[in-house]
């Protein structure tokens, strides 16, 4: 038995697995809401984490496990990898929450709680942004005054770092090839959706950027827009920057274009007729198809172009809207392929294709339990 305990906490959630790492197998698995919340049970992330204990009890022997794995989601540019934590990480973490101010907090309670449940247990960091470190400057500035770069740190970091690298891992070893010798597109779609351009094993470019807000058409998020919106809504209705920054996080995409954040939703209402649905689905797929031109252009030879994640898993009608018109580029779904229902790895490409076009679902708690074991030691 290897057993590590893998924690990503919300601002009002735990979300936890106990893997034994030996066969990588899930031991338990489960999720504590309602946290802080008025009239809920849970006061506080110290007492979900003394409630994760009870949930574990009798699976887990605290003595004997190999570490717990954290996920925190931004690490900005002094994480490139996973990170043993003592009090000078949590301090960094702490550093870095006016980039991320309802993430990182919460990240951070629960790593103090769990670290004053398991003294005695290495605990690891695993950042959403570390996997993205590797872009190039080109890549990661955007044009703006030096101040704000050098001083407040504004340039593309990127996330979902955890499941670009397993996904674009595992397409490798899809391929017969290893990591460091393909480029693939990963497209990461949940109800937060990102791209991400890998050439050999390593991230190039991401389509998140300061924040998770950029790239994609998402659940909630807007994804791209002009960056001269907020100031003309606020000059339009008074809105203060804030208000506008929560409704293009948590008013806008599916939900705002067909009243559904949830895909399933989406597609249902759309096979019905509902215009509001068809155009959100169109706008979703054009959006994808758009990143999927800009990273060829960046990466030059694709070796493969991989869905995952909740709609990149069992979405056809999204995959093959996504690659629609890509024939004379070397990307195409057979629809057969493409339709077959399946939780496995698997090829979603014609077998005459010249890019493989796959579906990868992906496992960030494994991912989390792989790099907190290797940052052990
Ligand atoms: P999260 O980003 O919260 O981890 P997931 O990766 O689980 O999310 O993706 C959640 C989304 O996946 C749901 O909102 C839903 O839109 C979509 N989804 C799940 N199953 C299906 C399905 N069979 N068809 C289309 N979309 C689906």
């Amino acid at each position: 038995m290897i057993p590590v305990l893998v924690l990503n906490s919300g601002s009002s959630s735990i979300k936890y697995q106990l893997l034994d790492m030996a066969d990588r197998a899930r031991l338990a698995t489960g999720v504590v809401e309602r946290i802080g919340e008025a009239g809920g049970a849970v006061a506080d992330h110290a007492a979900g984490m003394r409630q994760v204990l009870a949930e574990l009890e009798g699976n887990l022997d605290r003595g004997a496990l190999a570490a717990v794995g954290h996920r925190v989601v931004h690490g900005g540019d002094r994480f490139r990898g996973p990170t043993l934590i003592d009090d000078e990480v949590c301090d960094a973490i702490r550093d870095l929450i006016p980039l991320a101010p309802l993430h990182n907090p919460a990240n951070l309670t629960l790593i103090e709680a769990a670290r004053a449940t398991f003294p005695d247990t290495p605990q690891v960091a695993v950042f959403d942004t570390a996997f993205h470190q590797t872009l190039p400057a080109p890549a990661h500035t955007y044009a703006v005054p030096a101040a704000w770069r050098d001083e407040l740190g504004v340039r593309r970091y990127g996330f979902h770092g955890t499941s670009h690298q397993y996904v674009s891992r595992r397409a490798a070893a899809l391929l017969g090839r290893r990591p460091e010798e393909v480029n693939v597109i990963v497209l990461h779609l949940g109800n937060g959706a990102s791209v991400c351009a890998v050439r050999d094993g390593q991230s190039v470019d991401t389509s998140m950027g300061l924040t998770p807000l950029e790239g994609l058409i998402m659940g909630t998020r807007s994804g791209d827009l002009d960056p001269a919106v907020p100031a003309y809504i606020t000059r339009r209705t008074g809105q203060s920057a804030e208000e506008i920054d929560r409704t293009l996080n948590t008013a806008s995409g599916l939900l705002a274009l067909a009243g559904s954040n949830d895909m399933r939703d989406v597609e249902a209402a759309a096979g019905k007729g509902d215009e509001g649905a068809r155009l959100a689905l169109d706008a979703y797929c054009y959006r994808i198809r758009k990143y999927i031109g800009a990273y060829l252009a960046a990466l030059g030879r694709v070796d493969a172009v991989v869905f995952t994640a909740g709609v990149g898993e069992n979405s056809a009608a999204v995959r093959a809207g996504a690659v629609a018109g890509l024939e004379h580029l070397g990307i195409s779904v057979s629809p057969k392929r493409n339709v077959a229902e399946s939780k496995e790895e698997r090829y979603i490409s014609p077998y005459w294709a010249q890019t493989a076009v796959l579906v990868v679902p992906t496992d960030e708690e494994i991912e989390i339990a792989d790099q907190a074991l290797a940052a052990v030691g």
